[in-house]
């Protein structure tokens, strides 16, 4: 089986600010990661190629050079193969153009993979519109935020989804694109010996004409949407505490507050 997943190399969100006066995101000196939900997806790839004999894992993110860090974090985590969309004329790309690198570099590396696993979202875009713009312009269907990989065979699988607090149970044949969301495994660190051997590894790297792309629908040319400003949203909510030892008397409280808000 072929099997291809989409990983991004993303800031720790939890230690990036924002700069108030340009409304830019301050990355400099912030740590780069492999964004946690695209190392769901690689479980669930590793998980099937445990069940099916002959099966390829190849990763693909589209980024700087620097991407290779994850890439090599996902050889020692299982994937056999990976490859960095990386140039100059994918920088300034919104999510459809960064839908369009990635589906050349699938067909360039992969051909037509049985099934293409991502990430539910990225932490830092947030947006998780890549996958499924992935899978228009591959022209296959696409299952998103699976919690489990109930069955699955060479030709077709069965999932459990949840979204809108509603679990599906579906099943679709390949090729298909998966989304995968947390709870679907567990993320593990990689054995000693695994990293020490992906420590080495050295990634492909394809330019945006070695896979095939279209110039114009890259970067800024190929983005229908602009980031004209980013906003720290500022918490609303009043935090209070209720000093009482008594549960009736704390409840009662907590009543007449509700009841005075409404007034
Ligand atoms: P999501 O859709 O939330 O990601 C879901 C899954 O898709 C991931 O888990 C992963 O499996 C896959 N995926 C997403 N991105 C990648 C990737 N790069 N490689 C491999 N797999 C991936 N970014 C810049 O660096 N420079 C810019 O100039 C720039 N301009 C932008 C302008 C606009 C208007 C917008 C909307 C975004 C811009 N971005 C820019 C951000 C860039 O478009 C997004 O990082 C990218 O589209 C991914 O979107 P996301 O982070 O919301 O991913």
């Amino acid at each position: 089986m072929n099997i291809a997943v989409l990983i991004k190399q993303v800031p720790r969100t939890d230690k990036i600010k924002i700069d108030k006066e340009k409304g830019t995101l301050i990355r400099k000196g912030v740590e780069s990661i492999l964004n946690p939900y695209c190392e769901y997806a690689l479980e669930a790839a590793v998980a099937i190629k445990k069940q099916i004999k002959n099966t390829k894992i190849t990763v693909i993110t589209m980024g700087p050079p620097s991407a290779k860090a994850v890439i090599r974090r996902a050889v020692a985590l299982g994937a056999d193969e990976g490859v960095i969309l990386s140039d100059k004329a994918f920088a300034g790309s919104d999510c459809r153009a960064t839908a369009y690198a990635l589906s050349c570099g699938i067909k360039k590396a992969c051909g037509t993979p049985d099934i293409i696993l991502c990430g539910r979202q990225a932490i830092d875009g947030d947006t998780a519109q890549v996958p499924g713009e992935t899978a228009q312009m591959l022209g296959i269907p696409m299952i998103p935020y699976i919690t489990e990989i109930v069955s699955i065979s060479e030709r077709s699988l069965t999932v459990k989804s949840e979204f809108d607090n509603k679990e599906l149970t579906l099943s679709a044949d390949f090729p298909l694109i998966l989304t995968v969301r947390k709870g679907s495994n567990n993320r593990r660190m990689p054995s000693l010996s695994d990293a020490i051997r992906a420590f080495s590894y050295e990634p492909e790297i394809m330019s945006a004409q070695e896979a095939g792309c279209d110039p114009e629908k890259l970067g800024l040319s190929g983005s229908p949407t602009r980031v004209v400003k980013i906003v720290p949203v500022a918490a609303k909510g009043n935090c209070r505490f209720f000093n009482s030892s008594d549960c009736a008397e704390g409840l009662a409280e907590i009543k007449k507050m509700i009841e005075k808000n409404k007034e």
